[in-house]
């Protein structure tokens, strides 16, 4: 039997899991962790970088429209007053007066519990997938306590940036549960904020870029003078982003020091827009299932156009099923020319292009498909958690975890090992293996314990592949299990 984990504790079982067997660690541990920020230990790094080696490859490297770049984290200042992030990059944020406790407002929701056409309350919930049944139990409380006759109306959650302030002393703090101690939402700035050079004055100050974008914009110049790219093409970059976000949680999903891979597509401003966003679309959900997330955990979350930015045309998101709910994984946004036009203005530097098969000048437009190497992470873990059960050594059952990774994104791609490890035969022919396949692949090489539980540890890992040398492999050149991916197989290895 294998099964998933249920959602209840299944973040928990990961981050566990991620700890113990070298995926993941809190950051500065031993002096009690740092908020917001994660280290990737031996397993999470090769699982790291076999995500960004494979998107770079199936992005960059197989398309002949897009280039790749590696900009400075630090740009001048003035990149992110063009861009609109030093006036604009804030996100609001809601403080609880009495528990002190701090939320997003666009992850509080609140609504009115309104009974026979009277409003007797408010409830209020953080975001998560239970919210609304969490509200009308609330809601149907409250409409008890108060002792109200007539029928309660459907509770309509809204988040907090809706809220009008004559509501603001309404609505009952999650942390208490009473109305009177939420502020106003209030701008919290995102980003961080350094000095450089040896003047420690306001004209020092220079910030860590909350995205890759800009850089790639900030070089479109460079890219389009090198004469290697035409209409439509892409710029493609990896890298560290950073944010002070107010509330990091859910492990890596949010966190304070990220990486991001992002494309930047510059397209015609006379082009079919709407069917390139959805081309881009595609490729992305595609990208997303050969790495081994199921389509059926992946949906589509189309931004209504009166929740877009001034200058953005459309925006889907890409939602991954997380252990804690539905949450945005990619950004696929088609941002017109607004990022090169704000540039152009305020570095003087022409953004025009010449495109030779219409013979136009013009600034182009972009779709940005734009995507969290931590989410993806987390997305992957999620999806390759399972737990089934065994019998062990004894014959007696027992539940074991293990993780089903893609091939393509497995951090060990296979484990050798000697049946027997007093057998000099055995360990000189599976040693020889090992350094055959090390030259390529990162593999491993066990010869201590049973085989099963041999097995089992590369299974807790996700190991795709395990190749056992006996002594039929002397004999007959043959070794056991080495055909295709375990856990790919119809029936659990015996
Ligand atoms: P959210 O609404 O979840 O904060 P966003 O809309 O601000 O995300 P974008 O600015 O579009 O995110 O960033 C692009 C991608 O970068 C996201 O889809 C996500 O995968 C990743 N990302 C953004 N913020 C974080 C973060 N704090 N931690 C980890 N990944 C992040």
């Amino acid at each position: 039997m294998t099964a998933k984990a249920s959602s209840d504790g299944l973040m928990e079982e990961i981050v566990g899991l991620c700890k113990r067997r070298g995926f993941i660690f809190p950051s500065s541990e031993i002096y009690g962790g740092y908020n917001g920020f994660y280290d990737y230990g031996p397993l999470g790094v090769e699982l790291r970088n076999n995500i960004k080696q494979a998107w770079w490859r199936d992005m960059v490297q197989r398309r002949d429209d897009i280039e790749g770049l590696d900009s400075t984290i630090i740009m001048h200042p003035d990149i992110w007053k063009a861009s609109g992030h030093v006036d604009g990059f804030s996100d609001p944020m809601v403080d609880c007066r009495e528990s002190k406790l701090r939320y997003r407002a666009d992850q509080l929701f609140f609504a009115p519990v309104i009974v026979a056409g009277e409003t007797i309350g408010y409830v209020s919930v953080v975001e998560c997938p239970e919210q609304q049944e969490i509200a009308e139990k609330a809601a149907a409380d409250i409409k008890r306590k108060a002792a109200k006759q007539g029928t309660l109306e459907p509770i309509v959650l809204k988040d907090y940036t809706e809220s009008k302030p004559e509501e603001y002393d309404l609505v009952p703090s999650p942390a208490t549960g009473k109305p009177g101690s939420l502020t106003a939402p209030r701008e919290f700035k995102l980003m961080f904020e350094t000095k450089v050079g040896p003047l420690a004055d306001d004209s020092a100050v220079a910030y860590l870029r909350p995205e890759t974008a800009q850089g790639i914009f900030a070089n479109y110049k460079n890219i389009v003078d090198t004469g290697r790219v035409k209409i439509p093409f892409g710029i493609a970059q990896i890298g560290k982003a950073f944010r002070n976000e107010i509330t990091p949680r859910n492990f890596i999903f949010r966190s304070r020091e990220f990486e991001q891979m992002e494309i930047e597509y510059f397209i015609s401003p006379s082009a079919d827009w709407k069917a390139l966003h959805r081309e881009w679309i595609d490729t992305c959900i595609d990208w997303l299932v050969s790495i081994g997330l199921p389509r059926e955990d992946i949906s589509e979350d189309i931004h209504p156009e009166d929740k877009l930015a001034f200058y953005s045309r459309a925006t889907t998101d890409l939602m991954f099923q997380f252990p804690h709910g539905e949450q945005e994984l990619w950004g696929v946004a088609c941002r017109g020319d607004y990022d090169l036009m704000q540039h152009q203005e305020h570095s003087g530097k022409s953004m025009t292009i010449f495109d030779e098969a219409s013979k136009e000048k013009f600034v182009p437009h972009v779709i940005e498909p734009s995507l969290g190497v931590d989410r993806t992470l987390l997305a992957v873990l999620t999806a390759a958690y399972t737990q089934d059960e065994v019998p062990n050594d004894k014959g007696k059952v027992e539940q074991r975890t293990l993780l089903k990774f893609s091939p393509k994104i497995a951090p060990v791609k296979a484990a050798i090992f000697p049946l027997l490890k007093n057998k000099p035969e055995l360990v000189e022919r599976a040693q020889a293996l090992y350094k055959k396949l090390q030259r390529r692949w990162n593999v491993f090489y066990d010869a201590s314990g049973a085989i099963g539980r041999r097995y089992r540890r590369q299974d807790e890992i996700g190991t795709p592949f395990g190749i056992t040398i006996d002594f039929d492999t002397i004999e007959k050149g043959r070794h056991r299990h080495s055909a295709r991916p375990r856990h790919l197989r119809a029936t659990p290895r015996d």
